[in-house]
């Protein structure tokens, strides 16, 4: 058992040995999960038998650490439920660590009186040293990430839109951004708990910010502020769309029906006083090279589009400058309103394709419509025919319209 303590002290989270194996973060999890299935099965076996094979002396050979150990082996177990995992992500987590440390804590105890070059105190060594070292590395970037650098530290703006914030986070320590990365975001004052929070976000769009007048020009010249799109479900994401209430720019259905969509940066022009500190720890994930590939299909529904947003960026850039990319996203949505969470950006990105002619929007929306006019199946074109509106289940669709030939491809 002691054996696969040594991956399991890795975590399950994503962390540098992802980045250092090139493992994917599910990966990471099913690896951790499955280990940690192995050595928990294998330690109930050992408290079992250990139990029968002293049953008659139970009092005099168990001491209180082995009842400890034989606890927080419990205590695992029952936070790996997946309902309670599903419904507090956090007590989980919190009982799963403090499970794991007191797990080790007193396994120490049990292997104390063999030699020291024994194969278990080894392994627990092992065990305690990637765990410390893993923790110090976290802590590390996490202040370089997050400590004020010139005075200044990590300043979000959070702006509520339909079932959704925008967590615009102007960053202390900006790094270069690239499509594909995500970051854990903690905002202290979210709510009580929010403090012993983190919770992963795709990095869903950056940009320069202005100064601190928003009609100077950028003092720093280059990104330095990105924004995370979160859609609200029921513990953190909703302290941060009750927060966001205080910036009510797009909120409302009928705002969002009259105002013009503004500057795709328009986080920067926001008021600076309703900026909070946020913590960030990151970035995470890889970015995928798509370059290569002259065709590249995006399926993606809901919030999806805050991991595919800056891909579509890139590769309409880099199809720009030479014209050989095509490409095409396929977005389902449950509301007509969700489309306005990245309007202004996806402006943007079909700007770049000056010929329109290579950058194709599909977007099936299943209800919620803004017109009361519109009828389910009805379909609408926009932006010189490239962004269609299909008022229908992308799988209805028969695919007279997303055969990539008969997109307006040239072959
Ligand atoms: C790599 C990655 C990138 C993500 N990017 C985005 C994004 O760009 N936009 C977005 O809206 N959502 C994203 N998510 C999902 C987002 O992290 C969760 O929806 C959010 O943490 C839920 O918080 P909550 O407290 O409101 O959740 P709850 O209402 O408490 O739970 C909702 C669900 O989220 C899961 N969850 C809760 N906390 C965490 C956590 N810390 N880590 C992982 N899962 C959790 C729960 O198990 C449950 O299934 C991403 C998740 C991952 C793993």
């Amino acid at each position: 058992m002691l054996i696969n303590l040594i991956p399991l002290s890795l975590g399950g989270r994503v962390n540098w040995i992802c980045w250092l194996l090139n493992i994917d973060p599910c990966q990471l999890r099913r690896i951790h999960q499955w280990i940690g299935f192995i050595a928990a099965v294998e330690g109930t076996a050992h408290v079992i038998l250990s139990v029968f094979q002293n049953i008659d002396q139970l009092r005099e050979t168990v001491s209180a650490a082995d009842i400890l150990t034989g606890s927080s082996l419990a205590l695992i177990l029952m936070s790996l439920f997946p309902l309670f995992r599903k419904k507090s992500y956090e007590s989980f987590s919190i009982i799963h660590v403090t499970g794991s440390v007191l797990l080790v804590g007193t396994l120490w105890h049990h292997v104390i009186g063999s030699s020291p070059f024994q194969k278990p105190r080894v392994y627990l060594l092992i065990v305690t040293s990637i765990w410390l070292v893993d923790q110090i590395l976290r802590l590390g970037c996490l202040l370089y990430r997050s400590l004020p650098h010139r005075g200044v530290g990590n300043k979000a703006t959070l702006v509520a839109f339909p079932d959704t914030t925008h967590i615009c986070v102007k960053l202390s320590a900006p790094w270069n951004f690239r499509p594909g990365q995500y970051v854990y975001l903690t905002i202290p004052r979210a709510s009580k708990t929010a403090l012993i929070q983190s919770h992963p976000f795709y990095i869903a769009w950056w940009y320069e910010s202005l100064g601190d007048h928003n009609d100077e020009k950028p003092k720093v010249h280059k990104p330095d502020t990105i924004v995370l799109l979160s859609a609200t479900k029921n513990g953190f994401t909703k302290e941060l769309t009750r927060v966001s209430q205080q910036n009510l720019l797009m909120n409302t259905r009928k705002a969002l029906k009259e105002k013009q969509m503004p500057d795709p940066c328009w986080c920067a022009t926001l008021d600076k006083t309703c900026q909070i500190p946020a913590v960030i720890e990151g970035p995470f994930g890889h970015e995928v090279n798509l370059d290569t590939f002259e065709t590249v299909l995006f399926f993606t529904s809901g919030i999806g589009i805050a991991a595919q947003l800056l891909y579509m960026k890139h590769l309409a850039e880099v199809k720009e400058k030479d014209g050989s990319k095509r490409v095409a996203l396929f977005w389902e949505l449950q509301s007509e309103y969700h489309a306005f969470w990245v309007n202004s950006w996806m402006t943007e990105i079909l700007s770049i394709d000056s010929s329109k002619k290579l950058i194709y929007v599909h977007i099936y929306v299943l209800g919620d419509y803004v017109s009361e006019d519109t009828q389910v199946g009805n379909k609408a074109s926009a932006t010189k025919g490239s962004t269609h509106r299909i008022y229908d289940h992308l799988s209805k669709d028969n695919g007279e319209s997303w055969s990539v030939y008969d997109l307006g491809f040239d072959e």
